[in-house]
C-alpha cells in the first residue's frame, strides 16, 4: 500500500533518525491491533451512557487533539488577501488558481471550482487531498471538484503542504499536522469570507490522508456541516505520515482516543463514512460504524451517519465512491444532482475539461510568491504557535513504534 511518496517520507524519517540529528519522539500511535482496536472502542463506550456523559468526554477529547496539536489557543486570525488568477469558464463551472495567508506570509495554496449559471447562495466545500501522486491536480481530485461545482457548490481543493505550491514547510515537518490542521480552519474562513457562500452549508470531504484532514477539521471546526471522510476511518489504523500522527492527538495524559471516535465527533451533523474491503476501512461497517452510530442515536440522528462500504474496492477516491459522496453531498447540501446525472440516473462526469497540471499551478514566473512570504518553517512555527504552548511531548508510558508508509 506504499507508494513511492509513502516510501520516500519513510526513508526520510529512517535517515533523519540515522542523522545523529534531534532525536524523534514517538509522538503518536499509529496503529494497534485489530483485536486492540474493538477492545478500546468497547472500552470507550462503557464510559458514557447519556448525551451529557457523551458531550463531556467530546469536549475533552477535542481539547486532548488541540493540546496534541499544539494549538489549545489559536493563532490570531490574520487577513486573509486573497490572490485569484488564469480564471477559465468552463461547461457549468469555473476554475482559478488562488491562494491566500493563513498567517502572515504563510500561504495556503489550491484552486477554487465555482458554479457557472447559477444564483447563490451556494453551499462551501473544501477538498484535501491525501497522499496520491499528484495531489490536488490529479484527474480524480479534478472531476470531484468539478462535479460539486457543477452541482452548485463553491469547491476548494487545497494543498497538503509541501505539495505542489506549497513549500514554506516540508511535508515530513514535525508540526506538520498543525499546519494542515490550521491550513484547513482558515480555508473555511476563506469560503466564508465569499459573501455568495452560504455559511450553513459548509462540507469538507477528502480520501486517506484527506479523509484525516476530513474527520480532523469536522471534530474541531462547528462550522462544517457536512462532513465525508473516504478510506481512512479505522479504529487499528491512524495513518504513518506526520501529517496524521506525527503529534500526539490521539493519546495524552488526560485523553486517548483512536479515529473511528474522533469521526464520531461530528455527531449528529450528517457524515458519510466511504470504506472498502482491502484496507485499514475493511471493519468498518461490523466495528466502526457501530460505535459511530451509537453517538450518532444519543442525539436522534442514526438517519444522518451512512457508510457505502464497497467490499470489492481498493484504496482510493474512484468513481464508485465519488458518487457515493455526491448523492450525500446532494441530499445534504440541497446541491442539483440532476445538473450531472444521464436520464438513467447514474452520474456523467464526462463535462468536465481535465487541465493541464502546470495551468493549475498558482506560484509561476508569471505569478511569483509575493516577496512577503516567509522563507522558513520555523518561521511558520513560530507564528502558528505564537499564542499556545506549542506542541507537546507525548505520554512516557508512550513506547516507539515503527512508523509505517502514510496512507
Ligand atoms: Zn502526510
Amino acid at each position: 500500500m506504499m507508494d513511492t511518496c509513502s516510501v520516500s517520507i519513510a526513508l526520510a524519517v529512517i535517515m533523519v533518525s540515522l542523522s545523529g540529528g534531534a532525536p524523534i519522539m514517538a509522538a503518536d500511535r499509529t496503529k494497534q491491533t485489530e483485536e486492540e482496536a474493538k477492545q478500546q472502542l468497547d472500552r470507550f463506550a462503557a464510559s458514557y451512557k447519556t448525551l451529557d456523559e457523551w458531550q463531556a468526554r467530546a469536549r475533552n477529547i477535542r481539547k486532548g487533539i488541540l493540546r496534541g496539536a499544539g494549538l489549545s489557543r489559536m493563532p490570531d486570525k490574520c487577513p486573509l488577501k486573497p490572490i485569484s488568477h488564469s480564471r477559465r469558464e468552463l461547461d457549468g463551472y469555473s476554475v482559478e488558481n488562488v491562494a491566500f495567508e493563513a498567517l502572515p506570509g504563510y500561504f495556503v495554496t489550491g484552486n477554487l471550482y465555482r458554479p457557472a449559471g447559477l444564483k447563490g447562495p451556494f453551499a462551501g466545500v473544501l477538498c484535501p487531498h491525501g497522499h496520491f501522486p499528484g495531489g490536488r491536480l490529479r484527474s480524480d481530485q479534478q472531476y470531484r471538484c468539478a462535479t460539486l461545482a457543477r452541482m452548485g457548490a463553491i469547491v476548494f481543493a487545497y494543498d497538503m503542504v509541501g505539495w505542489a505550491d506549497s513549500d514554506q514547510v516540508k511535508h515530513g515537518d514535525p508540526n506538520a499536522l498543525a499546519f494542515q490542521l490550521w491550513d484547513s480552519i482558515r480555508a473555511v474562513d476563506y469560503l466564508l469570507s465569499m459573501k455568495e457562500v452560504d455559511p450553513e452549508r459548509i462540507a469538507v470531504t477528502g480520501a486517506s490522508g484527506g479523509g484525516t484532514q476530513t474527520f480532523l477539521l469536522a471534530a474541531v471546526d462547528d462550522r462544517v456541516a457536512v462532513s465525508a471522510p473516504v478510506v481512512m476511518v479505522s479504529a487499528h489504523f491512524f495513518g504513518g505520515c506526520n501529517c496524521e500522527s506525527g503529534m500526539p492527538i490521539h493519546r495524552s495524559e488526560t485523553h486517548e482516543t483512536n479515529n473511528a471516535e474522533i469521526a464520531a465527533l461530528a455527531a449528529p451533523r450528517p457524515q458519510l463514512i466511504v470504506s472498502d474491503g482491502k484496507d485499514w476501512t475493511k471493519n468498518v461497517p461490523k466495528v466502526e460504524l457501530p460505535y459511530i452510530k451509537r453517538v450518532y442515536s444519543l442525539y436522534g440522528a442514526e438517519d444522518r451517519i451512512e457508510n457505502l462500504h464497497l467490499e470489492d474496492e481498493d484504496h482510493d477516491y474512484g468513481y464508485s465512491k465519488r458518487v457515493g459522496m455526491y448523492k450525500f453531498m446532494a441530499k445534504h447540501l440541497r446541491l442539483d444532482l440532476g445538473r450531472v446525472s444521464n436520464p438513467d440516473g447514474t452520474v456523467d462526469e464526462s463535462k468536465v475539461a481535465i487541465q493541464k497540471q502546470a495551468d493549475l499551478r498558482v506560484f509561476t514566473p508569471e505569478h511569483p510568491k509575493p516577496d512577503h512570504a516567509v522563507k522558513s518553517a520555523k518561521e511558520a512555527a513560530d507564528m502558528l504557535f505564537a499564542n499556545g504552548r506549542g506542541p507537546q511531548a507525548p505520554p512516557t508510558t508512550q513506547s516507539a513504534q515503527t512508523r509505517p508508509g502514510q496512507p
